[in-house]
């Protein structure tokens, strides 16, 4: 039996409590600064266009859903969409610019014209001229836009503070008639994994994680934490993963009997503590959790990730975010502390060719605290 298969038997039978003796012991190897911290950055989005070559079952944000309230499809932001925004953006203080979209919009004919008009080569040409909007403003963009290959990853660094890719779930079940990836040839663990390690070869900080609740079993969840692991041992530049529970919508064709669990996200949670000990950050979206905070910092995370004053979570539109002072009031309670960081972690700001030297003069001159 192999050591890691030895380690997925154990973490079945492990109890919470625990697991949160195991994490209190992984944290203990913190220096002591750092042991009450839980980070988040400021941040807004940007969602470029939400056109989308895939349809996964549990989407909401797709061009294919019916959308309700304030949210509209987007074939391509506009110049005056983009500019209101960034405004907006400056007005909150926002150092983040989350950019976003659906994958490889420019399949589509409407896009492809769209970008046309507006005299951008291609998709990726237009994403660069959003980064650089933005850096005018020193808003650092951290792009999430799908797949990418290589070049096109390498066309896009200089431009970001950081960048990410959901890893999702690699379990092949999920490409299985009526499973949520039966529609989405980009959700091959091929192609998921293949920018993962792309990143690495570019040095790249980057963010991934794993979507929960989407017809995955617990081992396929672990199995994944350790595939993360192994692309970090490699190239060192995951900065944090995000475990994000599936939550229904009105309008998607996925919908379980049962949610996943705030118990099982917990497991996973202090499993995912366990295995990546405190070398990569761990993430959950606290408009995700709201009620169960304090059982999620005890079972190791330190980051709530990026918290918007004013645009919403276009994945979970009817998610609120939690308002910054509410955070920071749960946390005091426990004596923890709320602390802003930027969309690049500290330690990938002057690590060697990781951040690019436009945007690090930028922290530098203006965010060093
Ligand atoms: S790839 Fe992303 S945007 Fe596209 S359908 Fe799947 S979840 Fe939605």
């Amino acid at each position: 039996m192999t050591n890691k298969r030895k380690k997925i038997d154990y973490f079945k039978d492990i109890t919470l409590k625990r697991l949160r003796e195991e994490v209190k012991e992984i944290k203990e190897a913190l220096p002591e600064e750092k042991k009450n911290i839980i980070t988040y950055s400021r941040n807004f989005t940007l969602s470029l266009s939400n056109y989308c070559i895939n349809n996964c079952g549990y989407c909401y944000y797709n061009f294919r859903v019916p959308k309700y309230g304030a949210n509209k499809n987007v074939i391509l932001l506009g110049k005056d969409d983009v500019k209101k925004q960034v405004d907006e953006a400056i007005k909150h203080n926002c150092k983040e610019g989350l950019v976003m979209s659906g994958e490889k919009p420019d399949e589509f004919p409407e896009v492809r014209k769209e970008l046309e008009t507006r005299g951008f080569n291609n998709y990726i040409d237009y994403v660069q001229n959003i980064c650089r909007y933005l850096l005018k403003f020193k808003i650092l963009p951290h792009t999430n836009i799908g797949f990418l290959t290589y070049k096109q990853m390498k066309l896009l660094k200089n431009y970001n503070a950081s960048m990410g890719l959901m890893l999702e779930s690699t379990s092949k079940k999920l490409f299985n008639k009526g499973e949520v990836h039966e529609f989405s040839p980009g959700k091959t663990p091929k192609r998921r994994i293949k920018p993962l390690i792309n990143a690495g070869k570019l040095k790249i900080s980057f963010t991934t994680g794993l979507l929960l609740g989407i017809g995955e079993n617990f081992e396929d969840r672990v199995k994944d934490l350790y595939l993360i692991k192994d692309i970090y041992d490699k190239y060192k530049h995951i900065q944090e993963v995000i475990l994000q529970n599936f939550e229904y919508k009105n309008g998607i064709s996925y919908n379980p009997a049962q949610p996943i669990s705030m118990e099982k996200m917990l497991k996973i949670t202090g499993v995912a503590k366990l295995i990546f000990k405190n070398d990569i950050a761990i993430q959950v979206p606290p408009n995700l959790i709201k009620g169960f905070e304090k059982s999620f910092i005890e079972m190791g995370i330190n980051d709530f990730g990026g918290i918007s004053p004013f645009s919403q979570d276009f994945i979970n539109p009817e998610k609120e975010w939690p308002k910054i002072e509410y955070l920071s009031e749960i946390l005091k309670k426990k004596r923890y502390f709320l602390k802003e960081r930027l969309p690049i972690y500290e330690k990938y700001v002057n690590k060697k060719n990781f951040c690019p030297k436009n945007i690090r003069n930028i922290i530098n001159s203006d965010f060093k605290s």
